[in-house]
């Protein structure tokens, strides 16, 4: 089986998951005349490497394990780089990470966070999008890249009674 390391998500072949994120990163910055250094590159790839949040601290240790260690410092701008460029999204409550599944375009994240489990899922509703962005508008905001996080319980945790 496919290292996909998340319950919450139907089986399904990861490695072309994390294929399509990196291609994607790849053609976006070519794009937007933005630099994906092998570093930033390889900082994507770890977070890609389940559709659950990773911890900074985890994706440290992860390149800790490799030849060309880096340094917490870049692998933070790494992860910065690639918030801003809307390739990953933070997790503020989790202080975590997670890609998104449609960096084409610039929005802000909408999540479900399991208050339980950790579990994290995004709604990505580009209606809901439109509609905060005009509203803010309305009020003198410009967004920037943002995360949305809303509460909840996911269908296991509910399911087990919380
Ligand atoms: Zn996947
Ligand atoms: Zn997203
Ligand atoms: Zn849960």
């Amino acid at each position: 089986m496919t290292k996909t390391g998340e319950s919450h998500v139907a089986p399904h072949d990861h490695q072309s998951c994390i294929q399509h994120a990196l291609d994607t990163a790849a053609n976006l910055c070519v794009k937007r005349g933005l630099n994906l250094t092998p570093i930033r590159r390889r900082v994507l790839e770890i977070v890609w490497r389940s559709h659950e949040p990773i911890g900074a601290y985890q994706i440290l240790a992860e390149l800790a394990k490799e030849r060309d260690k880096a340094a917490p410092p870049t692998v933070y701008r790494a992860l910065d780089f690639l918030i801003e460029a809307g390739l990953v999204h933070r997790i503020d409550s989790l202080n975590a990470f997670v890609g998104c599944g449609e960096p084409s375009q610039p929005h802000i994240a909408q999540f479900i966070v399991c208050r339980r489990c950790h579990r994290v899922a995004e709604i990505d509703d580009p209606t809901i999008n439109a509609l905060l962005t005009e509203r803010s508008r309305e009020i003198g905001f410009r967004i920037e890249p943002s995360s949305l996080e809303l509460k909840g319980l996911c269908s296991d945790c509910e399911a087990a009674g919380s």
